[in-house]
């Protein structure tokens, strides 16, 4: 392979030795101009791995409330109580959105000021109860770590509980940017710090709660501060062994307005092909298309990607902070996104259990 950055000639050949990638490394993936070349390099180290297979699930979000205690500066999305477009949804309600055909239903909400940890514990029951083929994956380490801050709730004892009544893996999201600076800065301190992150999804992994992770990026953080954030979940995957899949979520700017405009697609492309070559050890990297829209998402499954997320039906969070996506996609709209990039299309479950192929 020729690359126009002499740079990335070393990093090739441990690629495709499969040696472990340094933060330097990584850094200079990021910063190079040679998109085509770290491109190329990221499907390699994914065909290695799944082939020309690229996975989708048909699933449903559920957005319990967008009352938050906290107001993330980056965030479009949470409300106060009384304020314009403030809602909360009852279980029954809850129960009554998921239909049937879905197999994943993806459950993330605001920091609720008032209802208590039991209430999220029936949600999880009632929901399992009135759908048992289900995978309910629910709750970001972020939420899990308001539980004991607002309820003294131990998170362990949390996720213990939680998985009693149903939960089977967790999302990946309230990682944000693994970095003091940027908490301090977008006011996000408030939340679970990336040591606590990383310490609820070791206790998720040993309790046998596989979970995702995200980053957020393209707004003021520095490409250092992504590789750092990818190496510290590198090194959690090395010490508990149970993130199945990596989310790189494109900051949306709509309202919130960090930067003037959304980060450009090939910034994109990198950071995910980036992505696929630092986590060595993470089974799956992600095309959100949410986030990336659908032109972006079906390139990037030849910059690494190997999962497009899915159907999701009413996806809110995002969307509330400005994405122009629709709020949900049919099977056939994910078909195509992956077809169109040549490959071969995998239905799965929300733990990566085949379900049907689509040629
Ligand atoms: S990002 Fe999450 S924790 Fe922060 S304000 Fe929005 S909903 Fe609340």
């Amino acid at each position: 392979m020729r690359f126009s950055d002499g740079r990335l000639t070393p990093i090739w050949d441990k690629v495709r030795a499969g040696a472990r990638l340094t933060a330097a490394e990584g850094l200079i993936l990021l910063e190079t101009e040679d998109l085509l070349g770290v491109g190329r390099m990221a499907d390699h180290a994914k065909r290695r791995r799944e082939a020309d297979r690229v996975y989708f699930v048909i699933n449903r979000h559920v957005t319990p409330t967008n009352l938050c205690v906290l107001s993330c500066t980056f965030c479009g999305f949470a409300r106060k109580k009384g304020e314009a477009g403030a809602y909360e949804h009852s279980i029954e309600d809850m129960v009554a959105m998921v239909k049937d055909g879905v197999r994943e239903v993806h459950i993330v909400g605001g920091h609720h000021p008032e209802w208590p940890f039991e209430y999220y514990e029936r949600m999880i029951e009632a929901i399992h109860h009135a759908h048992p083929e289900v995978q309910i994956k629910a709750f970001t380490a972020a939420e899990i770590d308001y539980f004991w801050r607002r309820w003294k709730i131990e998170p362990k004892e949390a996720l213990a509980r939680l998985k009693a009544v149903g939960l089977r893996s967790m999302p990946g999201g309230g990682a944000e940017i693994f970095s003091s600076r940027l908490a301090r800065l977008l006011k996000y301190t408030g939340k679970a710090d990336p040591e606590r992150w990383c310490e609820i999804h070791g206790i998720a992994h040993a309790l046998g709660i596989p979970t995702n992770a995200t980053m957020l990026y393209g707004h003021v953080e520095t490409l250092a501060e992504r590789v750092d954030h990818l190496v510290r979940l590198r090194e959690q995957q090395d010490a508990s062994g149970g993130f199945l899949t990596f989310v790189p979520l494109a900051y949306q700017v709509a309202t919130t307005k960090l930067v003037p405009r959304q980060t450009p697609p090939a910034d994109s492309l990198k950071t995910i092909a980036t992505s696929r070559l630092m986590l060595d050890n993470f089974p799956h990297v992600e095309a959100y298309w949410v986030t990336l829209g659908e032109e972006t998402a079906s390139i990037a499954l030849n910059f690494g990607a190997d999962d497009v997320n899915g159907t999701l039906e009413d996806e809110r969070i995002q969307h509330l902070s400005g994405a122009e996506t629709p709020a949900g996609v049919a099977r056939e709209q994910l078909l195509r996104m992956i077809h169109d990039a040549g490959k071969i299309a995998v239905e799965r479950d929300a733990l990566y259990n085949v379900v049907q192929v689509w040629n």
